[in-house]
């Protein structure tokens, strides 16, 4: 690898370590609208009109945990959840190019 592009490959490097600095809060998963009851026998939903309700879902270990967010949680579960997958975005990014300086990189044994 020339000198030029190990540079280059390691600011960005630098650059994206300085966007992991910025994200916020991050939070794995997803957000679900889920139909329920309310349990009130007087409720339309007793009648089949199921509440649609948010909730938010993540997989762990091969088990699927739910939380109720409601109308009013969702724009931060929303947010938390963006904020993960620009993370994650980021990581891969630096994953190939640590990857490509390792492999290139002669001096380091
Ligand atoms: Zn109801």
């Amino acid at each position: 690898m020339n000198k030029k592009l190990s540079e280059k490959l390691t600011s960005r490097i630098a650059e994206l370590q300085k966007q992991i600095a910025q994200i916020g809060p991050v939070m794995r998963g997803s957000i679900v609208k889920l139909a329920s009851k309310c349990g009130n026998l007087n409720c339309r939903c007793a009648q089949g009109q199921k509440h649609q309700q948010f909730y938010f879902s993540v997989s762990k270990k091969g088990k699927t945990k739910l939380i109720f967010l409601g109308e009013s949680k969702v724009q931060k579960a929303r947010t938390y959840s963006d904020n993960y997958k620009a993370m994650v975005a980021i990581l891969e990014e630096m994953t190939d190019i640590n990857m490509q300086l390792l492999k290139n990189d002669r001096k380091i044994k």
